[in-house]
């Protein structure tokens, strides 16, 4: 099976840091991804051409900067399916994005005997910033368990979500196990009750078209870096009542409308919640970025995934001792596969694929609640993007079973 298979052409050569290593095997995109040159000539461009600092200078240079920024935040809401870019504030990712809700919305709104719920699935940066929140104001912090197959059991999800629940806050797509959660239906059981429906969505705004005004969450946030773009960037898309509803997170320049003695008014958003001199090589490498993706198309790209995850499954569950978390259906998840390999320790795994070029993570992935309910400690997680193609998959499925051979032998 070539890359043709999967109907996306090699896009390897896009990407200087993987064209200038050909034998580097790249299965770590879900903690960030590799960087087209667009992304970096944009970067460059934008110093050469328009850096100064926005919005304070009357100058046109400046004004060229102000237009590159929300010319960014145009691009990016565009992408993300947001009619209202000014709704869409840029942060430093998506552990930022949650902490600005969890302050800024949660601490104003969410009192003692109120109920936040999240899932076993979460990040721990949709995980601990709620967790800290229920503790601060003696909320209820519950956790909706998962099914069998790794997915978030809805019916418990509709028990859990009583008239006193303020908040719901659930991934997109789970970066340990690649489950997709129904953010449709999660909406629907928050929404009956008036509560908040929050999505984090890191892992999944670089994998599927997001349709944010579609898709009903209050609230979406994202990471720049783990969809082609720079590090440092990302943001959440707040639907206006609850922006409206929003305290600042951090005070300070731009973000006021006028300071006096004694008090302090607020400046409208997105510039209400981006205090200080913003990220614009950021913005502006992150537009680049989702422009790559929209030339590419998000529905190639989602089938190329679905196409690698299937091909991966299948030749994994041929390792003698392998054992696959995660859905089994491979239309509800996403380009991330985890799984074990007998009494290897995962960090060895890793070790010993790296011998080969091989780059795939190993550990929690930030997601303990989740290992400790599946009794692991660890996993090995390889997570396909664009670059990707079967071959990759083949030379991880060759090394491990190298691996399983060299243990066996050294047993
Ligand atoms: N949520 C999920 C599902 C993630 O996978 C990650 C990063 O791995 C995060 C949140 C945190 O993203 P960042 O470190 O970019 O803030």
């Amino acid at each position: 099976m070539a890359v043709a298979d999967t109907g996306l052409r090699d896009l390897r050569p896009d990407f200087p840091l993987l064209a200038a290593n050909p034998g580097l095997v790249y299965l770590d995109s879900a903690a960030t991804s590799q960087k087209p040159r667009v992304v970096l000539d944009a970067l460059r461009a934008y110093y050469e051409t328009a850096n100064a600092n926005p919005h304070r200078g009357a100058y046109k240079l400046s004004g060229a900067a102000t237009d590159a920024y929300h010319g960014a935040r145009q691009a990016i809401a565009e992408f993300l399916g947001a009619r209202d870019a000014e709704t869409l504030l840029f942060t430093r990712g998506t552990t930022e994005a949650v902490n600005l809700l969890a302050t800024g919305w949660g601490q104003a709104h969410v009192h003692r005997g109120d109920r936040i719920v999240v899932t076993r699935l979460e990040h721990h940066a949709n995980f601990v910033p709620w967790q800290q929140l229920a503790r601060a104001v003696g909320a209820e912090f519950r956790i909706c368990e998962l099914t069998k197959d790794g997915q978030v059991d809805l019916d418990q999800m509709r028990a859990l979500v009583t008239a006193n629940t303020k908040l719901v806050a659930f991934g997109h797509v789970s970066n340990a196990l690649g489950t997709i959660n129904d953010v449709r239906e999660i909406v629907k059981i928050a929404h009956a009750i008036g509560a908040v429906a929050f999505c984090d969505g890191a892992q999944g705004a670089p994998h599927l078209r997001v349709g944010f005004d579609a898709l009903g969450v209050d609230a979406y946030a994202f990471s720049g870096h783990k969809m082609l773009g720079p590090m440092g960037i990302g943001g959440v898309i707040v639907r206006r009542p609850v922006l409206e509803a929003m305290h600042p997170y951090q005070f300070g320049g731009d973000m006021i409308e006028f300071v006096f003695d004694g008090d302090t008014t607020w400046n409208v958003p997105p510039h209400k919640f981006e205090a200080g001199t913003p990220n614009v090589e950021g913005a502006v490498g992150l537009a680049a970025a989702v422009r790559y993706l929209d030339g590419v198309g998000m529905e190639a790209i989602r089938a190329h995934e679905v196409a690698l995850t299937r091909y991966a499954m299948k030749q994994l569950a041929e390792i003698e001792d392998l054992h696959l978390f995660g859905p089994t259906d491979v239309g509800t998840r996403s380009g991330v596969v985890s799984f074990t390999l007998g009494d290897i320790h995962p960090h060895d795994v890793s070790t010993m694929l790296d011998v080969d070029g091989i780059c795939v993570r190993a550990g929690h992935h930030c997601a303990q609640p989740l290992m400790r309910a599946l009794h692991q400690s660890a996993t090995v997680r390889a997570s396909f993007y664009v670059y990707n193609s079967t071959s990759d998959v083949d030379a991880l499925v060759a090394s491990l079973q190298r691996a399983v051979a060299r243990f066996h032998a050294g047993a």
